[in-house]
């Protein structure tokens, strides 16, 4: 059986369209925490299985014995440790075959908050003694592109990342990786830094969103003091808005423009170009 956590969230929604091209419905089992989310899953013959990271108890018999087990890390940023952590133990307990995880670009190079979580995971899934694999993901395009209606609406794009430079991917090309994964043979212990072809900085980004808009929408790169402000009182709560500034400043320091070819050579074909979820994008603000 090939089960797939946080299969009703984004990255979750295309693994699981990506997994049912090639795997029969019934070989597919998802765990989420709303059922009702799933109902179109449960109608094609997918075994949905309700838990919740967050409640260990529920994890109990989610997963059976040499299970290709997908790991979708948590939304709940400060929550997710504890949360990977009874997952991965409900997962030992039931002697999966493979544990693949989302997990950072870079992993322990990482050095900004949010890859903490991460971080951890990753050690304690690899002390687990279960088989694993490593799925590092970098930044998704949909981090920006789904974000072009306030750029539209300021006139140009705020940063404070200076001249950084990001390898991002489609949610649906790190989606493919994880369908290779799941799929093929050999992942075992095997450790993937997943990222675009191309690494973009904010200007040529910039550039090509006004060559589509078809207006002049410039950066504005506005130091990393001021972004959080500008956060803040655009209403993100202040931790949370210090973690994306503090996001930013890994991005100004190369660790998420890393490229090694991974994530084009699991998926058999070049990454989605910027160009196309900016497209979407506009389509959709
Ligand atoms: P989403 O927020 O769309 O999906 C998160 C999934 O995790 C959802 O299915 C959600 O369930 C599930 N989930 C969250 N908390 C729990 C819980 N307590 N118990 C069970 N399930 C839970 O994020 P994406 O799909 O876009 O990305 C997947 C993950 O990748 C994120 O959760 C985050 O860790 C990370 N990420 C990576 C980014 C990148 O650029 N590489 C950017 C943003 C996030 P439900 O459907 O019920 O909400």
């Amino acid at each position: 059986m090939i089960v797939v956590t946080g299969a009703t969230g984004h990255l979750g929604q295309h693994v699981v369209a990506g997994l049912l091209e090639t795997v029969p419905a019934d070989q597919l089992a998802v765990v989420v925490r709303d059922a009702a989310k799933a109902a179109d899953l449960a109608e094609r013959g997918v075994d949905v299985r309700v838990a919740d990271y967050s409640r260990p108890e529920t994890l109990k018999g989610v997963f059976g014995s040499g299970d290709k087990v997908l790991l979708i890390s948590g939304s709940e940023v400060g929550q997710r440790l504890p949360q990977h952590t009874a997952v991965i133990d409900a997962a030992k307990e039931a002697g999966v075959g493979l544990l693949a995880y989302t997990s950072v670009l870079g992993g322990p190079a990482a050095e900004f908050q949010l890859a903490e979580e991460h971080i951890a995971t990753e050690r304690y899934l690899i002390d687990s003694g279960l088989p694993y694999a490593l799925l590092r993901n970098g930044w998704y395009h949909e981090n920006y592109t789904e974000n072009l209606g306030p750029v539209l609406a300021a006139g140009g794009v705020l940063t404070s990342v200076g001249e950084g430079r990001v390898a991002s991917a489609s949610r649906p090309d790190f989606a493919a990786a994880a369908v290779a994964v799941l799929t093929g043979e050999g992942h075992e212990n095997q450790v993937y830094e997943l990222s675009g072809d191309t690494a973009w900085n904010f200007e040529e980004y910039a550039a090509e969103v006004s060559r589509q808009a078809g207006r002049e929408l410039p950066v504005n790169r506005v130091p990393a003091e001021t972004y959080l402000e500008i956060l803040v009182g655009s209403g993100l709560p202040e931790a949370f808005a210090g973690i994306l500034v503090d996001v930013d400043g890994g991005i100004e320091r190369g660790l998420l423009a890393t490229r090694t070819g991974d994530l084009a050579r699991l998926i058999g074909r070049p990454t989605t170009p910027i160009a196309d979820a900016i497209a979407a994008g506009l389509k959709a603000a």
